[in-house]
């Protein structure tokens, strides 16, 4: 699987545990992650006992803030995530610069973000590890699924000598995703988003296929059995099916975002920052708008696959569960903003030149 993965795993939040824990991270250890991220990174850190601290992002940015991470750092902080937000590169070296000062290794979060550059070099490979995600709407869908890249060969020494601890997922349960995998590359289509999305939520509340929100964030009391899986051997296939078109998928990704890019805008829908150098390749296109609420009301009936990620700084958590998460209320005010500011556009091999016109035409009903 080439560069996406020297190590796979259940889940790229497990692929992101196996990484800490080869980095020596366990109990009562602080990690940095950014705020607006999803649980699953969280969850990640939480699994080995350590606890997240959360650093705000960058003024019009959706990635971290190296000046909010010199300010959050505390004793215990052994590593810091870096993510990769929408496929946008985040200020690595300016982030690397407050690390490097405190001895700090940087493991990015490559979820959203395959071919993405930062001067002229590709993310994931500036780290001393990067995970990836396999997920319904990862750059590379494989059901569920995910993997490390590990760029530091001592690291990559120990995570193989970790790797007898992670087994198969049982074939009644790589037959479950497969089956899920199966349903969604035939019922999915950008303009039936909303339609699929529910009967996809109506299967997960049914028990017929995992849902990506229940581990330890939610509920500190169940076993979490997930990660302690690799990657099953039918994913593994899909897997390498799904890279080898890859250059294509990108080529169309860059297509589709800069047809966004230039016929969308104005005051309702302002683009994402990109750091000086960045590259990006979208995992999907973000926009500002001060009428999120508005556009997601007016998405289903354009057909229009609109996403409100991250809904909250620890997406999709809120009340308890947040603070379960060990986030703060208040602690990171950007982040918090741009939850009710951003919404999102698909970029996947699906969407055709009618999707575009749509969603253009659902920013200019506004
Ligand atoms: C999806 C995602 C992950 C990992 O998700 P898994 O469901 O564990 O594969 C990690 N980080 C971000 C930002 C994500 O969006």
């Amino acid at each position: 699987m080439a560069a996406l993965a020297d190590f796979t795993y259940y889940r790229g939040r497990v692929a992101q545990a196996a990484i800490l824990r080869g980095l020596g991270i366990s109990a009562g250890d602080h990690v940095a992650i950014q705020a607006f991220t999803c649980s699953a990174v969280a969850e990640g850190v939480l699994s080995l006992g350590a606890q997240p601290i959360y650093v705000d992002i960058s003024p019009d940015s959706c990635t971290m803030d190296p000046a909010d991470l010199a300010a959050k750092l505390t004793p215990k902080t052994r590593a810091v995530i870096v993510q990769h937000t929408f496929g946008i590169p985040a200020d690595f070296p300016a982030i690397e610069a407050v690390a490097t000062a405190r001895g700090l290794p940087l493991v990015e979060d490559c979820a959203h973000a395959i071919g993405s550059t930062i001067a002229g070099r590709p993310v994931g490979e500036w780290g001393v590890a990067a995970f990836y995600s396999f997920e319904a709407s990862k750059p590379v869908f494989a059901g569920i699924g995910g993997s490390a890249r590990v760029n530091d060969p001592a690291l990559a020494a120990r995570m193989a000598s970790q790797s007898s601890d992670f087994s198969e997922p049982s074939l009644v349960r790589q037959a479950q995703i497969l089956t899920m995998y199966l349903g969604f590359r035939l019922a999915y289509r950008p303009a039936t988003y909303w339609t699929v999305r529910s009967l996809y939520r109506r299967a997960i509340r049914w028990g017929l296929i995992p849902s990506a929100y229940h581990t330890v964030t939610v509920e500190q009391s169940r076993p979490v059995t997930e990660f302690r899986f690799g990657l099953g051997r039918v994913q593994q296939r899909i897997v390498r099916r799904e890279l080898a078109t890859l250059p294509d998928r990108i080529a169309h990704r860059n297509r589709i975002a800069s047809a966004y890019r230039r016929r969308i805008g104005g005051a309702d829908a302002r683009p994402v920052l990109v750091p000086p150098d960045a590259e990006p390749v979208y995992g999907r296109f973000p926009l500002f708008t001060p009428r999120k609420t508005e556009l997601l009301r007016l998405a289903p009936e354009h057909r229009v696959e609109l996403s409100d990620w991250y809904a909250t700084p620890v997406h999709p958590l809120t009340g308890h569960a947040l603070a379960a998460a060990g986030y703060r209320p208040g602690s990171c005010p950007r982040a918090e903003q741009l939850t009710s500011e951003i919404v999102s556009l698909p970029t996947g091999p699906l969407v055709d030149d009618a999707q575009v016109d749509r969603a253009v035409r659902l920013f200019e009903s506004l």
